[in-house]
């Protein structure tokens, strides 16, 4: 056995438990995270080798299977995304000398070596030799990359790369790409969405909302960058349909519907409806309900509808101009959203009788509209003033430092 085997052996049997991390200091702790790394990236590199080794000697075929790539998802448990990239690494590699050694001494992990050997195809280079860029050229430079740059930018270092040997096959890696998107309801609650985009879809995305994120950030917002573009995306939707340019689904305005019993409507506990999403509690349902217009279908005991009639809650547009001009912007304590993204909330909802009116309507952006339906958070107007004070949950008021209440 050689010696390498037996280390494996070892570190295959090290218990992580026998290691606490509460034992070492911080600098300690700061020394051990990128020593584990390139640790990492050593025996990802011993398994690269011996996969490169494997498949050439076909080892996998004693087990009954047809190629290294189905002995890896069977026999390492990989997925077949990951058995597929760490195949391509094996066979690549060895034409990488210099990638190879880097990957060896630890200094590149396994993300960049995928990036690179997916990008440094065999046709791309024979064109590169073509162009006069022989593959110690292109070993040393994108290696270079990987050693200084982070998975991600290395990618894009190969992808230059490859615009530069095969400007086509830039264009089929990315031409051919179909936009995915699915949504999926959870009985938990959370709508799941998976997808990917080619390069130019995914940019004009990214560039709609990078504009609707820094449209407008409150002062102190500690949301993640993740969150952010969330709330950009649900924003975008929202203002796209309210915009109205949408196409009509049978004959009516694209519009985000719920079904609530009415008697629930007004109740402190209950539940909604959303087609899609599934159920919502009441409450939420009252803060979609505040700026809409309701469809009040009348059942009989059957269940039939008996009589159908339409209500507008949503404040006409000379109301909501009026409260446009006294509140201009989302009127909770420190927030400025603009009015254009506002509801017009009814500080009385009107499931207990609030009219809809300039008195008693306010300007709230979808974030604190929510903070007030479902947070419990409340506003209150000075009485003929357009001075809005806002409360916690616990009735304390939210006063901002610098300005006076
Ligand atoms: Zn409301
Ligand atoms: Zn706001």
């Amino acid at each position: 056995m050689s010696s390498w085997t037996s280390v494996l052996q070892q570190i295959a049997e090290l218990d992580p438990r026998d290691f606490d991390p509460a034992d070492l200091a911080d600098e300690q702790l700061r020394e051990t995270m990128p020593l584990t790394q390139v640790a990492i990236n050593r025996l990802s590199a011993v398994l690269t080798r011996c996969v490169a080794a494997g498949g050439d000697r076909q080892v996998h075929a004693a087990d009954g299977m047809g190629t290294m790539k189905t002995w890896l998802t069977a026999h390492c448990r990989l997925s077949g995304a990951e058995a597929t990239a760490l195949v391509r690494a094996a066979c690549r590699l060895p034409s990488m000398p210099e990638l190879q050694a880097a990957y060896a001494a630890g200094a590149v992990g396994s993300a960049h070596v995928q990036m690179v050997t997916a990008a440094v195809t065999p046709a791309r280079i024979a064109a590169a030799a073509d162009a006069g860029i022989d593959l110690a050229t292109t070993d040393q430079v994108l290696t270079e990359a990987a050693r200084v740059l982070g998975p991600e930018d290395t990618a894009k270092a190969a992808r230059r790369w490859v615009a530069g040997v095969d400007p086509d096959g830039l264009l089929d890696d990315s031409a051919g790409l179909p936009r995915v998107l699915r949504m999926a309801s959870s009985s938990g609650g959370p709508v799941y969405l998976t997808r990917h985009l080619d390069p130019v879809g995914g940019e004009t995305v990214h560039a709609a909302l990078e504009a609707v994120m820094n449209g407008y950030r409150p002062a102190d917002d500690r949301r993640s960058h993740a969150e952010r573009q969330g709330d950009a995306l649900v924003e975008l939707c929202r203002q796209a349909l309210a915009g109205g340019s949408l196409p009509t689904v049978r004959g009516e305005r694209a519009q985000v519907r719920v079904s609530m019993d009415l008697q629930a409507l007004s109740a402190e506990r209950g539940f909604a409806e959303l087609p899609f999403a599934g159920p919502i509690t009441a409450e939420t349902a009252r803060r979609l309900a505040c700026d809409a217009s309701v469809v009040r279908i009348v059942t009989g005991p059957s269940g039939l509808p008996l009589d159908v009639g339409r209500e507008q809650r949503t404040a006409s547009a000379g109301i909501r101009r009026a409260i446009e001009v006294r509140d201009v912007h989302c009127v909770f304590a420190g927030c400025r959203a603009p009015a254009a993204w506002c509801d017009v909330h009814h500080v009385i909802h009107w499931a207990f009788g609030g009219v809809t009116s300039r008195d008693n309507g306010a300007l709230l952006c979808e974030r604190h509209h929510t903070a007030v339906h479902e947070g419990r958070f409340s506003i209150a107007r000075a009485p003929g003033t357009a001075v809005w004070h806002t409360f916690r949950p616990d009735g304390t008021e939210i006063l901002i430092r610098g300005k006076s209440p």
